[in-house]
C-alpha cells in the first residue's frame, strides 16, 4: 500500500504529493488524514506531513520509495472531508495545502498549559455566602462571589482583567468557601457585568418566519436582512435550539471586535455548556481543546470569529454569519480567505444552511439576493415597535457662509445641549482616518477627484502632492477651489482629540469618553470604554468605527455624525458601500429604547445619494444607486476584478514586479488593467507595496491568468519581493 503524503511546511515548493510504502506494521494505523513522520531529504533527515491519499501503487520506481517511519497521533486529525476543502482553499486562495490544513485543525503542540482556577467549595450554599457579605467591609469579597454565581469559576489570569481582587479570593479560599484546582488553561472569556440574561421570547411573526426559512429544505444561501434590534440573535437562538433537538450542531461567526462576551453569555444561558466560545487571541493549544470538544460532541455550537468555520462538528446543521458584511471575514493575511467563502462550500458539502445575517447587507449580497441565487427574508421592525431616529442633515457649507466656523453646526449644539439637560447620552462619530486625508472647498464642498477613476484623491504630506490610488495620477494641491475660486480649499484635519478638547470647552461639565486608537491599546480597554458608557459613568461618548457598532445604549438619544463626507471619499472602490454601512449603523445607534432618537449629520455633500438614503432609511433606493454606478463604470459584481499586489523592501524591486505582473496580465484575454500604482498605504512595517487592478468578464479565466502570472514571476523574481492577488468582497 502506498499514503500520499503532504509534508507539513509553508514553502511552496514542497507543496506536492510524496509517495511512501506502508510498512506492514503500520498498515492498520495509517489512515486518511493522520499524521507521520516520514524520511525526506539526505541522510538520516526526517519530516512530519499529512496522509491525504491512499492508493495501491505508485508511480515512483520501486528502488526509490521509502517507508512511513510512525504513525504520530493516535487518530486522523483531518476528515477526508476537510482534506477537500484544502484542496478547495489552496485553488481558491492561492496557497499551499499544508497552510490550508494547518488553518483547518490547529496541530498538537507538546507543552499542556494549565492555570490556576478557583471554585465554590462542595457543600457551600453560594446565595447564603454572598448574603452574609453585606457588610462594605466584605465588599471585594461579595463581588468575587458574584463573578462565580454567573460564571461558575474564576481564573487566576481572569482575576487582574476583571479587577476582582486576589487577596479576597486567598481569604475566601481559606475560609473554606473556595477551592482551587489546576484546569486546562482555555483563555476565558472577560469577564463582563450586567449583561442581560436571555431568555426565549415569544417570537414575533416575523420572527417565527425567519425561523422557518432558516430550517427550511431551501439549500440556498439566506440573507437574513434585519434592522439592529430586530431581533436577530433571538431567531438565531431559536433556530438552533430546534436544530440542537434533532441531533444537528452549529456555528455561529461573528466579526473580529465583535461582542463575543455578550453574545456568547446570551447562548450560554440559552444552551450552557454545549456552548464554545474562540477569539483571535487563543493560542493553538486553546483552539484545539475546543476543537477536540466539539469533534467529541460534547460542545454543539461553537461562537467565534472567522477561524470558527473550520470547527470539526459533526452532524453540522447551521452556520450563522452575524454582521455579514463586516471586512473581518475577510483574513489579512496570506492565505486572504474569505470565512463567508469557506462556511458557503461547507455547508453544500455537509448540506448545512448559511445565513448571512445583517442590518446593512453588501452591495453584492443584495445582489445576489435579488437575483435569487440567495434566499432573502427580513425583518423589517424593531422590537416593540420602537420608531428609527429622525434624521437632520446639516449643510456645513452653509454654516460656514453664515459665519459659523466651529466643528459642530448650530443644530448638533443646541440638540447635544438638550440632550445634556434631559440627562440623556451622546454619541459623537468622526471617522477613522481623521478626514485629512482628502482635500476639499470648504465652501462649495468640491472635493478633489480623479477624472479616470471618479474616486478622490487621496493627500499625501510627505510628497505634498494628490494622489489618485487607482490609476497611479499625482497632481499638485490646488491653491485655489477650481470651481468656486475660494480659498477656503483644505485638508480636513481633525482627529478625535481635537474633538474631545472641543466638547470640553463647550460643555465643560458633561463627563466624556474616548475611544480611538490610542485609548484601546489595552487588551480590555475596548470593552471597558463601553460598558462604562452603559452603566452611564459618562454623559458624551467619542469615537470612531469602534463605537458603530456594539452594545445597545438605552439612553443614547442623540448621535452627532462630525463629517460625512470623511467617509464619502476615502478614495477605494467600495467605500460608498462602506460609508453606507457605517452611516446607517451609527444613525441606528440612537433612541433605540423609547424611539425618540435623533441624529445630525453633518457634511458638505447633503444630497449625496449615501447621506440621503442613510437619512431617510432608504436602503434599497441606495442600493439601486450603487449597482446603477458600478454598472455604468463596469465595476463588480458585473465583472470579475482583482487586485495584484507587490510588496518587498526595495521599492525599485516591487515597482519592477508589478510592472511585470501588469504586462503579464495583460496578456491575458479580455482582460483590462489599471495601474501600477502605490497602495493607499504604501509602506507597512518597511515593506513598500504597489498595486495592478484587472478587470475581466469571466472570474475563471481572470483567475487562472492570476495564477500563471504568480507562477511565473514568483519564480523570476525569487526572494525579497512578494505577490499576491486579492479579490474585492
Ligand atoms: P438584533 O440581534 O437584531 O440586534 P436582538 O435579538 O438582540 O436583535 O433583540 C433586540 C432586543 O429585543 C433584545 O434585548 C432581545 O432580548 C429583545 N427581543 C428579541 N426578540 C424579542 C421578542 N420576540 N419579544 C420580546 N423581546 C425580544
Ligand atoms: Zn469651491
Ligand atoms: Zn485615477
Amino acid at each position: 500500500m502506498i499514503a500520499q503524503v503532504i509534508l507539513d511546511t509553508s514553502s511552496s515548493q514542497l507543496d506536492r504529493i510524496f509517495d511512501y510504502e506502508i510498512p506492514f506494521l503500520l498498515l492498520s494505523d495509517v489512515a486518511l488524514g493522520v499524521r507521520v513522520q516520514v524520511p525526506f531529504g539526505n541522510k538520516n533527515a526526517t519530516a512530519k506531513g499529512y496522509v491525504v491519499g491512499l492508493r495501491e501503487e505508485s508511480d515512483v520506481p520501486e528502488e526509490k520509495l521509502k517507508q512511513i517511519q510512525s504513525v504520530l497521533d493516535g487518530a486522523p486529525v483531518f476528515s477526508p472531508e476537510e482534506i477537500w476543502l484544502a484542496h478547495w482553499m489552496k485553488e481558491r486562495y492561492f496557497t499551499t495545502l499544508s497552510r490550508a490544513l494547518q488553518l483547518i485543525t490547529p496541530t498538537k503542540e507538546n507543552r499542556q498549559r494549565r492555570e490556576k482556577a478557583f471554585f465554590l467549595a462542595e457543600g457551600i450554599d453560594l446565595d447564603e455566602a454572598i448574603q452574609g457579605r453585606e457588610n462594605p467591609k466584605s465588599r471585594r469579597q461579595r463581588e468575587v462571589l458574584l463573578a462565580l454565581q454567573t460564571k461558575g469559576v474564576v481564573t487566576r489570569k481572569e482575576l487582574g482583567a476583571t479587577g476582582l481582587s486576589l487577596s479576597a479570593v486567598e481569604t475566601l479560599t481559606k475560609q473554606g468557601i473556595l477551592v482551587s484546582r489546576m484546569v486546562e488553561k482555555e483563555e476565558s472569556i472577560a469577564y463582563e457585568a450586567g449583561w442581560e440574561k436571555a431568555t426565549a421570547h415569544a417570537l414575533t411573526k416575523e420572527q417565527q418566519a425567519a425561523v422557518t426559512a432558516i430550517l427550511s429544505e431551501d439549500r440556498r444561501p439566506l440573507l437574513f436582512w434585519g434592522v439592529t434590534g430586530s431581533g436577530k440573535t433571538e431567531v438565531y437562538l431559536s433556530a438552533i435550539e430546534t436544530l440542537l433537538s434533532q441531533g444537528k450542531t452549529a456555528i455561529v461567526l461573528v466579526p473580529e471586535i465583535a461582542l463575543t462576551p455578550q453574545l456568547f453569555s446570551r447562548f450560554e444561558a440559552r444552551f450552557g455548556a454545549l456552548v464554545a466560545c474562540t477569539h483571535s487571541r487563543m493560542t493553538k493549544q486553546e483552539r484545539l481543546l475546543v476543537w477536540q470538544k466539539a469533534a467529541a460532541g460534547e460542545v454543539r455550537v461553537v461562537i467565534g470569529p472567522r477561524s470558527a468555520v473550520f470547527a470539526p462538528l459533526p452532524q453540522l446543521g447551521l452556520i450563522v454569519v452575524d454582521e455579514a458584511h463586516d471586512q473581518s471575514y475577510r483574513s489579512e493575511q496570506a492565505p486572504r480567505y474569505d470565512a463567508r467563502e469557506v462556511a458557503q462550500v461547507w455547508c453544500q458539502k455537509k448540506k448545512a444552511k448559511l445565513v448571512l445575517g445583517t442590518a446593512t447587507p453588501s452591495v453584492e449580497q443584495y445582489f445576489l439576493a435579488k437575483g435569487g441565487d440567495y434566499g432573502l427574508v427580513e425583518l423589517s421592525k424593531r422590537i416593540g415597535n420602537v420608531a428609527v431616529p429622525r434624521v437632520d442633515v446639516v449643510d456645513m457649507a452653509e454654516e460656514l457662509a453664515s459665519g459659523h466656523t466651529l466643528m459642530f453646526s448650530r443644530r448638533l449644539l443646541y440638540a447635544m445641549d438638550r440632550a445634556l439637560k434631559a440627562n440623556k447620552q451622546v454619541l459623537l462619530f468622526l471617522n477613522r482616518r481623521g478626514f485629512s486625508a482628502f482635500v476639499s472647498c470648504r465652501k462649495c464642498g468640491y472635493v478633489a477627484t480623479c477624472d479616470h477613476c471618479s474616486v478622490a484623491y487621496t493627500y499625501h504630506g510627505k510628497e505634498q502632492n494628490l494622489q489618485c490610488h487607482y490609476c497611479g495620477k499625482t497632481v499638485p494641491v490646488p491653491t485655489v477651489c477650481p470651481v468656486c475660486g475660494s480659498k477656503y480649499i483644505r485638508f480636513f484635519g481633525s482627529g478625535t482629540e481635537k474633538v474631545e478638547a472641543e466638547v470640553r470647552r463647550l460643555f465643560p461639565k458633561a463627563r466624556i469618553l474616548r475611544m480611538d486608537k490610542d485609548t484601546t491599546t489595552k487588551k480590555n480597554s475596548y470593552h471597558q470604554i463601553l460598558s462604562a458608557f452603559a452603566k452611564k459613568e459618562a454623559d458624551i461618548l467619542i469615537g470612531t468605527q469602534m463605537i458603530a457598532k456594539g452594545h445597545d445604549f438605552a439612553d443614547v438619544v442623540l448621535v452627532g455624525v462630525l463629517a460625512a463626507d470623511g467617509l464619502l471619499f476615502e478614495g477605494e472602490l467600495g467605500s460608498t458601500e462602506r460609508a453606507f454601512q457605517l452611516l446607517t449603523q451609527v444613525i441606528g445607534r440612537a433612541g433605540r429604547k423609547e424611539g425618540n432618537g435623533l441624529a445630525v449629520v453633518q457634511t458638505y455633500q447633503p444630497r449625496h445619494y449615501v447621506v440621503q438614503a442613510a437619512a431617510k432609511h432608504q436602503a434599497e433606493a441606495f442600493y439601486e444607486a450603487e449597482l446603477a454606478a458600478r454598472q455604468m463604470m463596469d465595476y463588480p459584481p458585473f465583472c470579475a476584478m482583482v487586485c495584484v499586489m507587490a510588496t518587498g523592501e526595495v521599492e525599485e524591486r516591487v515597482q519592477e514586479m508589478v510592472t511585470a505582473a501588469k504586462e503579464k496580465l495583460e496578456q491575458g484575454a479580455g482582460l483590462e488593467v489599471l495601474g501600477p500604482s502605490p497602495a493607499r498605504l504604501r509602506k507597512i512595517q518597511n515593506q513598500y507595496r504597489w498595486q495592478v487592478f484587472a478587470k475581466g468578464k469571466d472570474e475563471e479565466a481572470l483567475r487562472s491568468q492570476v495564477k500563471e502570472v504568480l507562477k511565473e514571476l514568483q519564480g523570476r523574481f525569487g526572494g525579497g519581493v512578494h505577490l499576491q492577488p486579492i479579490f474585492p468582497g
